[in-house]
């Protein structure tokens, strides 16, 4: 169920010969401007005493993954070597091709190059240089920097700009490949950061493209973000639950242990170890997902009172015995009251806002008992099925609520307070209530206002649909989720995703998700079949991410339920 259809759609695709055809055209003028930015850059490039001295610093526990350059075999070595002396070599490597950490630049808007619409203002106050770009509307409406980085290395990318009315988000490509969404809020020029952007030694062309449009551009900021910071592996194993079962405990050291080393490989499938998704993959690579991704959706009462019947529980211990991990969405339809069931607007669509009328504002404040009531009602239905999961010994990773902050979904219709009280009180209603202690809560709401605390939280997850065939590492999201936190550090993993990431690019860009979980249907297979489809990944691509020593197949577990003795 491609929940996050408002994501796909503001992601534009732009097909390659596009693309190139675009770039040829632009070169002789971007050439022009090059030219000015070479001369700053010939003095920045230039290996200075003061970088050596801080080469020099490097103490192994501040870094890891190599920045610079490494081939696969560099990178492989490195990972098993993760932590020791030998990580901190390599960093020297990557710093002694004239990366720079004190490197900084400022490009105006104004100066880069842009097509259609776009012009340059200058009527609101604020900017740096001489004005700004506005007019990002179509597109075709397309603004492109064209800079010069003296090292290879991670950089921040900030988009200095403002909405014209309030938060907006644009395309961010990095020589043409998708690498983020650029956000602003407020109502006066702020910046807006990409961090920790992977860029090689030379030049580039980045690139913003139209999703919401209607943004004030002021300039772009590129500031070298400095060596890699292994410490963002390094999370407590301790669940959120002081209960927790054991076999959730085991399975908690197992991803702790795993994160900052390997990528877990996930997928979602109503039809379990033996749907269509799972035999399409093993089919096309010889690898089965190492986790299964499965949903309550059709346990849900609304669901269950027009005829719906769940499998995903008996799907869930069946994956379980084969010694893969279960993963829990919950498509909570809403409770029949809310559920006008027009034509347009059927009950089976019920978790969706536009399906609903329910206002869970009105029923956390308070002023709609009965619907309160109901939710409890609905929350004491998945309980009961959780139990018999407890009862199987299935350590569940337990995504309730997820993408809330896009609103396209009840549960996050209402903004982020009701959202984090109903987090709460389904926090408190499982784990105290019904005593329920199998659950590792993965928090999907993806927004900063929009988390309820490290204390209700093991792993912070977001779903990312950046289009097709897109294998950046989405680094940029990565880094936004860490610095959401509150004080501690947690698991971050891409709990959904269309087309899956390339696992060398993510362990390049020191953006090493904990797992991903591709959504089922079409992103893997073909009109419902049991054919690979290659809209969104490539078998090419999906062979080399299941087959990288990098990922985690379900071959590739350890046997969980002892894991750490
Ligand atoms: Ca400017």
């Amino acid at each position: 169920m491609p929940k996050a259809q408002g994501l796909q759609a503001n992601a534009s695709f732009v097909p390659t010969e596009e693309r190139h055809g675009y770039v040829m055209k632009k070169y002789i003028i971007k050439a022009l401007i090059l030219l000015g930015f070479s001369m700053t850059f010939l003095y920045a490039c230039k290996p200075s005493e003061d970088n050596k001295d801080k080469v020099t610093h490097i103490s192994s526990d501040e870094t890891g993954n190599g920045m610079g350059g490494e081939t696969d075999t560099d990178l492989d070595k490195e990972e098993d070597k993760a932590g020791t002396d030998t990580d901190a070599e390599e960093s020297v490597s990557c710093l002694e091709d004239n990366y720079d950490p004190g490197f900084s630049i400022i490009i105006e808007a104004e100066e880069a190059q842009f097509t259609g619409n776009v012009k340059v203002e200058n009527k609101k106050h604020g900017y740096t240089g001489s004005g700004y770009l506005t007019g990002i509307q179509e597109d075709s409406d397309i603004v492109t920097f064209t800079i010069k980085v003296p090292g290879t290395g991670a950089y921040d990318l900030n988009f200095r700009s403002v909405g014209n009315t309030g938060y907006k988000e644009n395309n961010i490509y990095i020589d043409g490949e998708y690498i983020g969404i650029a956000k602003v809020d407020g109502d006066e020029f702020t910046d807006s950061f990409l961090e920790k952007i992977y860029l090689e030694t030379g030049e580039h062309e980045i690139t913003m493209k139209k999703s919401w449009g209607w943004i004030f551009l002021d300039h772009l900021e590129i500031i070298a973000s400095g060596t890699v910071d292994r410490s963002i592996y390094e999370v407590s194993s301790e669940l959120v639950d002081p209960k927790a079962s054991e076999s959730a405990k085991r399975l908690m050291k197992f991803l702790v242990d795993s994160f900052g080393n390997k990528v877990i490989s996930g997928q979602y499938s109503n039809g379990g170890l033996n749907g269509k998704e799972f035999k399409a993959i093993y089919d096309g690579t010889g690898k089965y997902p190492a986790m299964l991704g499965l949903d309550f959706i059709e346990y849900t009462p609304s669901r269950v009172a027009f005829g719906s019947k769940g499998n995903d529980v008996e799907h869930a211990i069946e994956f379980d015995k084969e010694g893969g991990i279960v993963t829990f969405a919950w498509h909570w339809n809403a409770p029949e009251p809310y559920l006008p069931n027009r034509q347009d607007q059927p009950w089976w669509s019920g978790f969706y806002t536009r399906a609903t009328n329910i206002d869970l504002m009105k029923i956390m404040n308070g002023e709609d008992e009965e619907g309160y009531n109901l939710l409890i009602r609905d929350i004491d239905a998945i309980a009961k099925e959780l139990k018999i999961l407890e009862a199987a010994d299935v350590p569940i990773l337990w995504r309730p609520l997820h993408e809330a902050s896009g609103g396209w979904f009840w549960w996050g219709a209402s903004g982020p307070e009701p959202y984090i009280e109903l987090y709460k009180l389904l926090f408190d209603r499982l784990s105290n209530h019904h005593d329920i202690h199998n659950l590792i809560w993965v928090w999907n709401g993806q927004g900063r206002d929009w988390y309820p605390g490290d204390e209700y939280v093991d792993i912070v997850g977001t779903d990312l649909y950046p289009g097709e065939r897109v294998y950046s590492s989405q680094a940029a999201s990565f880094n936004e989720l860490l610095d959401w936190l509150d004080k501690s550090r947690k698991i971050i993993a891409l709990t959904e995703n269309g087309c899956i990431f390339d696992p060398d690019l993510a362990f390049r860009d020191n953006a090493i998700w904990s797992y991903f979980g591709t959504w089922s249907g079409e992103f893997v297979i073909l009109n419902n079949t049991y054919t690979l489809s290659e809209k969104y990944t490539e078998t090419d691509m999906l062979i080399k991410a299941y087959t990288s020593d990098k990922v985690l197949t379900l071959d590739e577990l350890p046997n969980l339920k002892s894991y750490g003795n």
